[in-house]
Parts: structure tokens; C-alpha cells; sequence
């Protein structure tokens, strides 16, 4: 005989991806879910934004074939991969402004062999740039890497990392800086090693397929906070916007509930599914979730910048990402996978002094940069900049240390979101394992309860 849980009532606070990954998962499993957002809509740091005509997202997304977790959501929300997400294999083309040219292209080959030969045919770096870099990939294959990978606290930079491998400044610059950015949208000198070896790991050294750069051809809105909504509902569920939680409840170490100002809403656990900088103000008054709030008092933020520029629709880039180097503009993906012709997305990940700029003077910078990277385009109709101040925590040496665990030491209190325990960067992928591990753990709890 099956056992009989007891599956109490479940508050999920935030409708980010990992509020809305732990409310699908607990609602697949019979829990009767109410998740609260403060915003107007759900999708936190991954949502749809209106730019003209077009549905766009607060910052281009770009997921990889090594999202396990993410894609599993999908599946079961019914999402098809096909008409929903772009697929293709690893081709970068990295134009730099002094002229040269760069790309890495993985073959379709098994792993490790689609990267060491994808490494030695890369085009733009010498023989011995080659050779260093296919030396690195073969010790992260084999796990040789061992300084800044976490163990026994030697965290480090990655560019201190990248020296001690003997990278050369054209695979520091050309190779391992873009990627470095992207991934973390912390800066070489600043980002984790550790961090950034498993990220490597896991995308290069595992199934081939892992290193797929995956596209959204919908908005991300649509992608998944629109299906998961309906799944939560369709599951009993219930979904309230504009509902900013202002305190937690608790009694005797057990949790009863939140406020949302003087509205209770009564629950047997509560999640916390928002950022640490959100966290804070609930954890703080609770002398039990002093380590907590002490952990997350260490946390810092990064900015990602998306410039959109509407191009008269023949406009078109060779290939559907293209990363600069030397330029204030990092990457540009073509929208027209997105049936957006014309329309590119530019992206500037991590701190710098663009940020300074006023959208205005940094439309402009981002305008010319395009301009001359592709003389044969045509002026611009439009564009629009989003300035996402907070966009990721800063994947630093040593953070891994400040991500606390799921479960708090307040009974029936969780935590989810990208920030907390894993080996990854704030990314999708992060929030919605975090997010899944929170249910499992709250159905786990109460398993246990019932034995
Ligand atoms: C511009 C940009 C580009 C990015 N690019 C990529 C990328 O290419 N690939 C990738 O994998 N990741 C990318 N990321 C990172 C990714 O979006 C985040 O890691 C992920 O969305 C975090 O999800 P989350 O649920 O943990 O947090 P959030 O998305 O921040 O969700 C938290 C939610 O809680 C709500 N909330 C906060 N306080 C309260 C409260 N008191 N009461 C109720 N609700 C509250 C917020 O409104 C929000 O909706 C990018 C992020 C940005 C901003």
C-alpha cells in the first residue's frame, strides 16, 4: 500500500522560474500550491517586455543542451521543443575590432572528440594557441583542474585560473573571456574559477548535445510562465499578481503562514522564491535566519544590458549569434529565428562603464559599433535599451560559499531561486533545479512526518 502523505498547503512567494519550476512540481505531486508575485506578471528576471510590435524579453535568453532540468520542466508542461525552441550545435563566430576573425565550430561527433577537434580546427588562433587550449579542455575532461574548482577552499579567479593553464591572450581574449562573460556575467578577474570549470564541465565534457545552444522562438513569457500558470490552476492551484509578501509567519520554530501588509495567507510551508536582496527584509526579524541573512548580506549583483535595434527586415546576420570583441557590444543574436526579421538583440553582460551611459548616448555607442562591424547594413528604424541593474548575482571567488541550503532551520520555511546551494551561476537552469530540489524536499519532509 502506498503510504498516505500528508501534503499540507503550500505558499510559493515569487513567480520567477524557480517559483514557478517548484509550484509545477508540487502540484504534479497533489500539493495544493498559492503562489504570490508581487510584480504585474509572472517570469521575474526571464519575462516578456513590449518593444513596437513586437513581444520581446526584458533580455535576450539563450539556454544550452545542458539544461537538463529546464528542458525536463518543458516536457512536462507539454512544451514542445520544436516549435517553441531553436536548437543548433556549437558554431561561435567572434568578430574582434582590429579585423580578425575567430570561430569555434564542435563537429557532430561523440564527446570529448567534438571538442578537441572543434579546438584544433578553430579558425583565427595560432597552432600553440590551439594546442594550449586543447591541453586545458582535455584536464577539464578528465577532471585534472583541481586549483579553483572549490575543493579545500583554494576558490580562485578564473583569470588567474586561465594564467596558471597557460592560455594564451588570444584564447583569453577570443575564447575564454566571451564564454567566461556570458555564462557568469562576471568579469574574468573578478568571476569564480570553480564556477566556471563546472560550467565547462557540464557543457563540454558530458553528452555532446550539452553544448546545443538552445533559442527561444516565443517569448519568454509565452515559453513558460504562460503554460505553467495554466498547469498550476488547471492542478487547483492558485495564482495572485501584485501580491508583494511583506512578512512570514512563525510559531514556536514552525511556520504559519506570510502577510502580504495586513492580508494573512495561513500555509503549512512557505517558499521563498525570490532573490536575496528580496529575501533580506523577510529573513532579518527572524533571529533564527540570522546565518541566513548574514549569507545574504554577501551577495553582489551584475548588470546585463539589451539593446533591441529594428533594422528594416532584409537585415540579417550570416549566422544567428555573433559575439564582437573590443566593443562595448558583446553578442548579437538575430531575432528572425524568432519570426522578428530585422530585429537584433544586443547584449552587454557584467559591470563596466556603459552603465554610466544614459540609453540615449549608449544607443548611439551600440548604433555606431554595429555600423561598423557591418558597413552594409542600413540605418536603424528604432531601438530600445534595457538596463537590468541587478541581473545576476556576481558569480565571485568564493560565493559559492554564501549560497545557503533550500531548508532553513525554521520548520516548513524553504528557500529557491538561482542563488542558492549548487556549483552554478545564476542562470534558468539554477533557479528551476533549485526550484524542482524545493518540492522534492518539502514532499520528502512530509513523507517522513507520516512514517
Ligand atoms: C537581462 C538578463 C539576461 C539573462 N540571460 C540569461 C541567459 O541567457 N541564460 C540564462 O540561463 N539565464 C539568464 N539570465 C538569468 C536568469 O534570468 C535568472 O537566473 C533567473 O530568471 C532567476 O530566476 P529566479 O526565479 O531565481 O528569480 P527571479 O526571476 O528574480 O524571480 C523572483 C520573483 O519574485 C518576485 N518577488 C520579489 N520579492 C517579492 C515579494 N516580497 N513578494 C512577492 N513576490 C516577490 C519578483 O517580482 C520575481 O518575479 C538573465 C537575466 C537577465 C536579467
Amino acid at each position: 500500500m502506498p503510504k498516505q502523505v500528508n501534503k499540507k498547503s503550500v505558499v510559493v512567494v515569487g513567480g520567477g522560474w524557480a517559483g514557478l519550476s517548484c509550484a509545477v512540481e508540487l502540484s504534479r505531486i497533489g500539493y495544493p500550491v498559492t503562489l504570490l508575485e508581487s510584480a504585474r506578471q509572472l517570469g521575474g528576471r526571464a519575462r516578456r517586455v513590449a518593444f513596437n510590435d513586437y513581444a520581446v524579453d526584458n533580455g535576450q535568453h539563450v539556454l544550452l543542451g545542458a539544461y537538463r532540468h529546464t528542458l525536463a520542466l518543458f516536457n512536462i508542461l507539454g512544451i514542445s521543443l520544436n516549435d517553441k525552441l531553436i536548437r543548433q550545435s556549437l558554431n561561435l563566430h567572434l568578430l574582434s575590432t582590429d579585423g580578425n576573425k575567430y570561430n569555434l565550430h564542435l563537429p557532430a561527433l561523440i564527446t570529448p572528440l567534438n571538442l578537441f577537434i572543434g579546438l584544433l580546427r578553430a579558425k583565427g588562433f595560432t597552432l600553440y594557441d590551439r594546442w594550449r587550449a586543447l591541453v586545458f579542455g582535455f584536464k577539464l575532461f578528465v577532471n585534472a583542474i583541481t586549483a579553483g574548482t572549490g575543493k579545500g577552499n583554494d576558490d580562485i579567479s578564473v583569470i588567474d585560473l586561465l594564467k596558471k593553464e597557460k592560455q594564451t591572450l588570444t584564447n583569453i581574449r577570443a575564447l575564454w573571456e566571451p564564454i567566461c562573460l556570458a555564462s557568469l556575467n562576471t568579469t574574468i578577474d573578478e568571476a569564480s574559477a570553480s564556477i566556471f570549470v563546472r560550467v565547462l564541465h557540464d557543457t563540454f565534457c558530458r553528452a555532446q548535445s550539452d553544448a546545443d545552444l538552445i533559442l527561444p522562438s516565443i517569448d519568454l513569457g509565452a515559453l513558460l510562465p504562460d503554460p505553467a500558470l495554466d498547469y498550476i490552476e488547471q492542478h487547483g492551484g492558485n495564482v495572485h499578481l501584485s501580491k508583494r509578501v511583506t512578512d512570514i509567519t512563525v510559531q514556536q520554530r514552525h511556520v504559519t503562514g506570510i502577510l502580504c501588509d495586513s492580508e494573512a495567507f495561513p500555509a503549512g510551508h512557505v517558499v521563498l522564491a525570490i532573490p536575496p536582496h528580496a529575501c533580506m527584509p523577510l529573513v532579518k526579524n527572524h533571529p533564527a535566519l540570522h546565518d541566513i541573512a548574514y549569507n545574504l548580506s554577501g551577495f553582489s549583483y551584475n548588470p546585463i544590458v539589451t539593446v533591441y535595434i529594428k533594422y528594416p527586415k532584409s537585415v540579417k546576420l550570416d549566422q544567428p549569434v555573433q559575439a564582437l570583441i573590443g566593443t562595448t557590444s558583446q553578442w548579437v543574436i538575430d531575432r528572425r529565428l524568432a519570426g522578428q526579421p530585422g530585429l537584433m538583440a544586443v547584449v552587454i553582460s557584467g559591470p563596466g562603464p556603459h552603465m554610466e551611459q544614459d540609453n540615449d548616448t549608449l544607443r548611439n555607442t551600440v548604433e555606431g559599433e554595429l555600423a561598423e562591424c557591418f558597413p552594409h547594413w542600413p540605418r536603424p528604424d528604432d531601438a530600445m535599451v534595457i538596463k537590468e541593474k541587478r541581473a545576476t548575482f556576481s558569480s565571485r571567488v568564493g560565493v559559492n560559499a554564501l549560497r545557503p541550503d533550500n531548508n532553513t532551520s525554521i520548520n516548513g520555511l524553504w528557500l529557491a531561486g538561482d542563488y542558492t546551494k549548487s556549483a552554478y551561476p545564476a542562470t534558468l537552469e539554477a533557479a528551476v533545479i533549485s526550484g524542482r530540489y524545493t518540492a522534492e524536499l518539502i514532499h520528502q519532509n512530509d513523507l517522513n512526518k507520516t512514517d
